[in-house]
């Protein structure tokens, strides 16, 4: 059984934010202080998350991706891997992630054939970096990448938010990675959270921008939609790159009309939209007379949340949600 929106949208994916936590401040994203703890127990545990992902199978949801805080700093995250291995029907599971723990973890990771990674870095400079991130290490991010290059995983994006006065020096160099490396360098719009937000709105520059800049010094190719994973990006190539470069352009052209996800919070929320729009509540579900008829209940419910278009700007923190 499919499950459609009240706009008609089929949903096929589900983002799980295993944790709040991370071990990064980057400062568009987390307060310096970090943020309040959650109790281990208001926290969905691994069992209940892979009972979500079952239910959503049976609705013919079958892409999943794991994101957080940082998914790799959870603790029993490698059993979770290997559980979810076990599961059957996924058809795509992938992992946004620092990269910061990558290198000891990618192995583990290859084990699942169908594992993908987004990888976020947003300067190729160390010390930007360190800046950035408040404390990071790029060599970090770079050897698991490298590493990942070696494992031949499939479809690797290394995500970048493109912020202007921040990194738009680094664009070309960012696009220039892909000529001899066979990743996608994602270029994505910076959204402005909050209004109190630390994303301020005057860092934003659109795709169009950033497609100009690059295409000062090299021929941008367009590329068709691939099937797997082209999520709502516009994808190019360099002339005789191995790998390309995609731009995901939330704000400047939102993609509302072709949403087909659904958002898991690491407390339970299934929530409808990452901007807007309401959640339902599956931790009680889940630990209140359980029964996989509720549950599938509360997935039709929180499809019928997802409003038609987000407002642009949501009072979420990106870290409760998951990007
Ligand atoms: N810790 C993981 C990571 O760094 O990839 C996963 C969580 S992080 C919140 C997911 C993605 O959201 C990152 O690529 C991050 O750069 C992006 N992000 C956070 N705040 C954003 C904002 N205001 N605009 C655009 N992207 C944002």
């Amino acid at each position: 059984m499919a499950i459609t929106d009240s706009y008609f949208r089929q949903i096929n994916r589900l983002r799980i934010s295993v944790t709040e936590l991370c071990n990064l401040r980057c400062t568009y994203c987390r307060p310096e202080a970090g943020i309040a703890l959650m109790e281990h127990k208001d926290i969905l545990t691994y069992e209940e998350i892979i009972a979500i992902i079952q239910s959503a199978l049976k609705f013919g949801i079958t892409s999943f991706r794991l994101t957080g805080g940082e998914p790799l700093v959870r603790r029993g995250i490698e059993s979770f891997i290997r559980m979810l291995a076990k599961v059957e029907g996924i058809e795509d599971l992938a992992m946004t992630t620092n990269g910061i723990y990558l290198k000891d973890y990618a192995k583990i990771l290859r084990e699942i054939e169908v594992f993908r990674l987004n990888i976020s870095l947003d300067s190729i400079q160390e010390t930007k970096y360190k800046q950035i991130t408040r404390g990071g290490n790029l060599s970090d991010v770079l050897d698991g990448i490298e590493e990942v290059l070696q494992l031949r995983f499939k479809n690797t994006k290394i995500n970048v938010v493109a912020m202007k006065g921040i990194n738009d020096d680094e664009f070309e160099d960012f696009a220039r990675l892909t000529l001899e490396r066979d990743i996608e360098v994602r270029f994505i719009e910076y959204m402005a959270m909050n209004k109190s937000s630390l994303a301020s709105e005057n860092k934003f520059i659109s795709s169009s921008e950033i497609i100009s800049t690059i295409e000062k010094n090299n021929e941008l190719i367009p590329l068709p939609k691939p099937a797997l994973g082209s999520g709502a990006a516009r994808v190019y190539k360099i002339k005789g790159a191995l790998g390309t470069i995609g731009f995901v352009s939330a704000v400047s052209q939102p993609f509302c009309d072709s949403c087909n996800r659904l958002r898991l919070t690491s407390e339970g929320k299934l929530r409808s939209c990452l901007l807007s729009g309401g959640e339902v509540d599956l931790k009680s579900i889940l630990r209140n007379n359980f029964s996989e008829e509720s549950l599938q209940d509360a997935f039709i419910r929180a499809a019928h949340l997802k409003p038609r278009k987000h407002s642009g700007r949501g009072h979420v923190v990106m870290h409760k949600v998951g990007g």
